[in-house]
């Protein structure tokens, strides 16, 4: 059989095998596509299943979790954590608290983090949890009895060398400080190393706030550079206004650049004098308000619930809030409005239609799994902290994460190339460097 039609094959009886999972359909597909030249050079992991053995999780864990809200009512959630790949290292990835969350979103990212953190080059495998529970307008006190609740469950199939959560939407340093408490109690050990993403204060790193934010900006500027441009006076939009975003807009700031719209899911802020960062952090940090909040406070700046934050033009555009939220028609205004580069600070924001469209026009486009891998490999460089008992400077922590990413946009440039495509067809040159690392070490392992 050709390997485009062992493919198709395998792809379609992980649809078979896993009704109603969309997403992980989705990000599926976009991997396996990539990867025929590579099974062409290495027709030994057709024979060894590497592919079929990839896309099963090596463990799925589904649980209940029963808190108590401040009314005295009980209350229950659904958790999950999906260990999908220990062949680099520990399980990594973080957990996302969302009302959406259900096995398929927990799935596809757990898959895309096995890719993302080999090309980190660090030894991490892959996974990804959550909770269908939404913290939106919850006090301190039920945020901490959930996380309570949800540790005392998940920390049996936790460890500084098994499996190491981190945050991801919903999930901050408060969400990570009452895990990490409740994981301290049960285990009675500070085993610093189980959880990423704690507060520089008592074991956290340095630049793991900003990490996620400020590698996507590195990637575009990265990418940009190939075409001998800087983000020194261009126009960005950033979707999102959590973590993500937030530390992206800081950093096209820093690097000359005006981003002039942000979003959160009730809709957009336009301010063409730039977003003002400390007033955005106030809103949506400490106040935990809606986005509108933003122009309350700063007149000239404009909220709006209809279309979408693409719809504004821009240079750059950094999609950094949640999966499939940047569809056909906004590449299409995207492209309309002249945007150079595209790099996904979230896990797949862009739709496969989006992507197709940025193609075609020539845009330049990071994918998440390579774009958005400052965070995990941050992560990863707190558990060497943490393992050594050190902590960097912020200086230090930063210089190492602009190198990592530097050296993903390289790599991936490279294989797109050694394996005959364009050398900025950047999904095809991520997936197929992740791919290669995480099959030569199956392979060493055995078929286990
Ligand atoms: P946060 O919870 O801090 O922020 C999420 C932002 O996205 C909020 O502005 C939120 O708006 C918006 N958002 C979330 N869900 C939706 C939705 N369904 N529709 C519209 N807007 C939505 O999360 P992060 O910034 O940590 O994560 C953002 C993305 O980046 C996710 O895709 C995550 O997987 C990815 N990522 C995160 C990493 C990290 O280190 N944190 C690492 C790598 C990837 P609202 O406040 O209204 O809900």
């Amino acid at each position: 059989m050709s390997v485009l039609g062992y493919i198709e094959d395998v792809y379609a009886e992980i649809c078979r095998r896993n009704p109603t999972e969309s997403e992980f359909h989705q990000a599926v597909a976009e991997v396996l596509h990539s990867l025929a030249p590579a099974l062409h050079a290495h027709p030994e992991y057709l024979e060894s299943r590497i592919i079929e053995r990839l896309c099963e999780p090596e463990r799925q864990i589904v649980f209940r979790i029963p808190w108590v809200d401040d009314h005295g009512d009980v209350r229950v959630n659904r958790g999950f954590r999906v260990e999908f790949s220990s062949a680099l290292g520990p399980y990594k990835g973080g957990l996302r608290f969302h009302p959406s969350v259900n096995l398929g979103i927990v799935k596809f990212l757990g898959f895309e983090q096995i890719f993302k953190n080999a090309l980190t080059g660090m030894a991490i495998g892959g996974g990804k949890g959550g909770a269908d529970f939404d913290p939106k307008g919850r006090s301190d006190g039920e945020v901490m009895r959930f996380c309570q609740s949800f540790m005392t469950e998940l920390h049996r199939h936790l460890g500084e060398r098994t499996d190491v959560p981190a945050g991801d939407i919903g999930v901050g340093s408060r969400e990570i400080g009452f895990l990490f408490g409740q994981y301290k109690r049960i285990t009675n050990r500070f085993e610093a190393g189980v959880l990423t993403g704690k507060p520089v204060a008592w074991g956290g790193s340095h630049v793991r706030t900003e990490a996620t934010g400020y590698g996507a900006v590195y990637f575009a500027q990265e990418m940009l550079a190939t075409r001998g441009k800087t983000l020194d006076g261009r126009r960005a939009v950033v979707s999102g206004s959590g973590n993500v975003a937030v530390y992206a807009i800081e950093k096209v700031q820093a690097l000359g650049g005006s981003v002039v719209a942000c979003s959160d899911s009730s809709g957009y802020v336009v301010d063409e004098n730039g977003i003002d960062l400390d007033l955005l952090k106030e809103v949506k940090e400490i106040r935990r308000a809606r986005l509108s909040a933003y122009v309350e406070a700063r007149p000239t700046a404009r909220f709006s619930d209809r279309g979408t934050v693409f719809d504004v033009p821009c240079d750059v555009a950094l999609p950094c809030a949640t999966q499939n939220e940047l569809g056909e028609q906004d590449a299409v205004a995207l492209v309309k409005n002249g945007v150079l580069a595209v790099a996904e600070g979230a896990n797949m924001p862009c739709t496969p239609e989006a992507v197709g469209i940025f193609r075609e026009a020539d845009v330049l486009f990071g994918p998440g799994k390579a774009a958005n891998a400052g965070g995990v490999a941050t992560s990863a460089l707190e558990m060497r902290q943490n393992a050594s008992r050190d902590q960097w400077t912020f200086a230090e922590t930063e210089d190492r994460l602009a190198t990592v990413m530097r050296q993903i946009h390289a790599q991936s440039r490279a294989a797109a190339e050694t394996y005959g495509g364009a050398p900025d067809d950047y999904v095809l040159g991520a997936n197929i460097t992740g791919f290669l690392r995480v099959a030569e070490a199956m392979t060493a392992h055995g078929i286990v």
